[in-house]
């Protein structure tokens, strides 16, 4: 099934800016590109008030906002986010307390950071708000950024062209800013893709309001299923558009792979999600953000486990091709190390020192240069260094060159699932689930200790243990064991400059603890902690860092495979190596209806995929579910919530739970 295409995994280039006097005599910035200024530092607020927030009715709207789910907006030209500073505030000037708010917005050459806070200095009531955007400004890399903007209040910026990101948007809109500069200056934006591409992420009666009259902007609206009129513009503009789509036309993207259509939308109510690990306890804390009531169960209490040092580190293994994979943990990275600082500001549970891959074989080292050139990626997010410059990151003289990603970090796991946990609106339930029993009226979960949960929906997130339920039985799911090893260093033992990564990973010791491994044993189930394994990290430790080895040993630290002690855990991994992310399918329903591509997968037949209503799965993240389960946690939230998901569509469907059971279709299996 051949795939849709996506634009390549890059770095965005900059916006170019001058900074000039205008009217006011105060300093606004103007683009260099396009020859425009991003907004009037005389009238700018008015001129957005009245253009996108009274064009689209917003003030009624918000005030009359009474669904679950959030009201949603999108933006072509986020700029300096000034519109939707101010829709925000308006949001919250208007919107009734249990109203959420989802914007999405489009920028092509995002500003800096610096230009961007500089830039939003003008507006001193907005610096409460400016500040969160600036925090959490993400680096400028094509894809998905989810932001986090209040309790109420989500931001997806989508960085790349307007029209080929509202094409590939996962989510369906209620209003529109059309904005970037005038068309005159930037054609190509306002070109008939973006309408149409517009009109296609429309719920019916989505409105939508623009600055321009320009008549290629007329006739795109109306060829795309807007209606328009002219309303009165601002301040010297004579006119502006604004206008209604009545009856969207249909999602048509979906038209060769049916059985990834979502599942209708169903009343959240009351969520129960098993396993409460990092990708059980990430989706339970994305819903109760949201307002869901959730029951998080799990057969042990991690809030009750003593001190355990465990450190994992967030980093993911990239591939030289910009595959869907790759795409997607790049995305997880990123997204982790946002939604961290956010959830956790002190740095209790993570640390952001960066992690190394290092290359210690020929083979390693030109697969790394084939990465770098495949992935014109900032710098900031991964770097090629040579291997003086990777010992100067290191601490440590490394034995070859790596791959930097500054950004990435290590994290405390089991502080991190507690925390979560503790989420308001999550309640812990100790038990273990052994079936589930449901369908359109609600759940009802079995415990073993006899008692039983009802729950509207379900997310099952149990690791290797997510296909015991008759639901998930055909989702195939393989235990891979995995040891690592620990030591309690003596006072005065060196350290890391950066989580260090070759076969296995050792970050920088935390409490005077030494983490390393971990084992890789695919099959293997077996809980009970082996010498050997000790001894096959301490070797691969050694490869890697034999400097440093020989340094801690030095300080006096008793690094031999009888000294040190461990950890096992079961991890699960998927045929493809991809998380399970969505909604659980009728494997036998899926059987039935697409039979006929085991003959001829070219026969597709247009039925969309039934699924288990309101069960769902996050699993099989191997050992990097920190860079991926956030992400997932927030897709299935997302889904569960009717809200725009935080990937683009063909990532969406890579993580679909059903993909394997087409695949063995198609292969007659
Ligand atoms: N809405 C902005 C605000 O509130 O500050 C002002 C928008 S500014 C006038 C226009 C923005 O559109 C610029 O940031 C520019 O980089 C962006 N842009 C231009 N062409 C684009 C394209 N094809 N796709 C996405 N964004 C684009």
């Amino acid at each position: 099934m051949s795939l849709p295409p996506l634009p390549p995994l890059a770095g965005l280039e900059s916006a170019r800016l001058e900074w000039q006097r205008d009217e006011t005599g105060e300093s606004a910035p103007r683009s260099t590109r396009f020859d425009d200024v991003y907004f009037s530092r005389h009238d700018g607020r008015a001129e957005t008030e009245h253009v996108f927030l009274a064009g689209n009715d917003l003030p009624r709207r918000f005030a009359a906002w009474t669904c679950a789910r959030p009201f949603t907006i999108a933006e072509t030209g986020f700029g300096t986010g000034l519109n939707m500073l101010c829709a925000w505030a308006c949001f919250d000037a208007h919107a009734p307390p249990g109203a959420r708010l989802h914007l999405v917005s489009t920028e092509r050459y995002p500003l800096s950071r610096d230009d961007l806070a500089r830039a939003l200095t003008a507006w001193p009531d907005l610096a409460p708000r400016a500040e969160r955007l600036v925090r959490q400004w993400p680096e400028p890399v094509a894809g998905v950024h989810r932001l986090w903007l209040d309790a109420r209040v989500t931001l997806d910026l989508h960085y790349g062209d307007a029209a080929e990101r509202l094409a590939l948007l996962e989510g369906q809109v209620d209003a529109w800013f059309l904005d970037g500069f005038a068309p005159a200056r930037n054609p190509e934006m306002w070109r008939p893709e973006l309408f149409a591409a517009m009109a296609a992420r429309s719920r019916p009666g989505a409105s939508f309001a623009t600055f321009t009259c320009a008549g290629a902007v007329k006739r795109g609206l109306a060829a795309a299923g807007f209606a328009w009129r002219k309303v009165p513009g601002y301040g010297r503009k004579r006119e502006m558009l604004a206008g209604e789509i009545a009856s969207p036309p249909a999602d048509s993207r979906r038209q060769r792979t049916p059985w990834f259509r979502p599942p209708p939308p169903r009343p959240a109510g009351h969520v129960a999600v098993i396993g409460a690990g990092i990708a059980g306890a990430s989706v339970a804390a994305a819903l109760a953000r949201r307002g869901v009531t959730v029951t998080l169960v799990d057969r042990f209490d991690r809030a009750e486990l003593g001190p355990l040092h465990l450190q994992g580190a967030l980093y993911v293994k990239l591939a030289v091709e910009a595959n869907l994979q790759s795409r997607t943990y790049l995305a997880g990275l990123l997204h982790s190390r946002r939604w961290l600082a956010e959830l956790d500001p002190e740095q209790t549970l993570w640390r952001p020192t960066g992690v190394l891959q290092l290359a210690l074989s020929d083979k390693e080292q030109a697969r790394q240069a084939r990465f770098l050139d495949h992935h014109p990626l900032p710098e900031s997010v991964v770097r090629g260094l040579d291997a003086e410059a990777a010992s100067a990151a290191a601490g440590t003289r490394v034995a070859g060159p790596g791959l930097d990603y500054p950004n990435a970090a290590w994290v405390r796991p089991l502080a991190l699932c507690v925390r979560l946990a503790r989420t308001p609106g999550v309640r812990f339930r100790r038990g273990e689930v052994t079936a589930l029993d449901g369908g359109e009226a609600g759940w009802t979960l079995a415990l073993a200790d006899g008692a039983s949960i009802a729950a509207d929906q379900v997310v099952i997130a149990t690791a290797s243990e997510a296909a015991r339920f008759a639901q998930t039985a055909a989702l195939p799911l393989q235990p891979v064991r995995g040891q690592i090893s620990q030591l309690a260093l003596p006072e005065g033992a060196p350290t890391l400059g950066r989580v260090v990564c070759a076969g296995g990973y050792v970050p920088p010791p935390a409490d005077g603890v030494l983490n390393f491994g971990a084992t890789f044993n695919p099959g293997d189930t077996d809980l009970a902690e082996r010498e050997a394994d000790h001894a096959a990290n301490l070797a691969e430790l050694e490869r890697g860092l034999p400097h440093f080895v020989a340094a801690l040993r030095e300080a006096g630290a008793e690094l031999a495979p009888g000294r040190l002690t461990g950890r096992v855990g079961v991890r699960a991994a998927s045929p493809d190596k991809s998380p399970y992310a969505g909604p659980v399918p009728d494997a036998e329903a899926w059987r039935e209806d697409y039979a006929v591509l085991a003959k001829d997968a070219t026969r597709v037949p247009d039925l969309a995929g039934r699924h288990h209503p309101g069960l769902w799965i996050s699993a099989a993240h191997g050992s990097r579910g920190l860079a991926s389960a956030p992400l997932c946690a927030e897709l299935i939230a997302s889904r569960i919530c009717d809200e725009p998901l935080p990937l683009e569509w063909p990532l969406v469907d890579h993580l679909h739970p059903g993909r394997r059971v087409i695949r063995d279709l198609v292969r007659g299996g």
